[in-house]
């Protein structure tokens, strides 16, 4: 499984720079998050401040 990032996201970016797998990145509207790169380690969800990553 990896993290999915939702309609939330207000494109901040502070995930991106949080992510030991660089696997988020810039999406139109908002960031998203490279699944077969993500290892589900959660740093994305604790950065978010509106809550928009969470488990696929
Ligand atoms: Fe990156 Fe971890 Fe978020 Fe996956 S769960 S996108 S590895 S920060
Ligand atoms: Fe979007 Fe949250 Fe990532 Fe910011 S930290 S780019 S709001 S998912």
């Amino acid at each position: 499984m990896a993290y999915v990032i939702s309609d939330d996201c207000i494109a901040c970016g502070a995930c991106a720079d949080g992510c030991p797998v660089s696997a988020i990145s810039e999406g139109d509207g908002k960031y998203v998050i490279d699944a077969n790169t993500c290892v589900d380690c959660g740093a994305c969800a604790g950065t978010c401040p509106v809550g928009a990553p969470h488990e696929g």
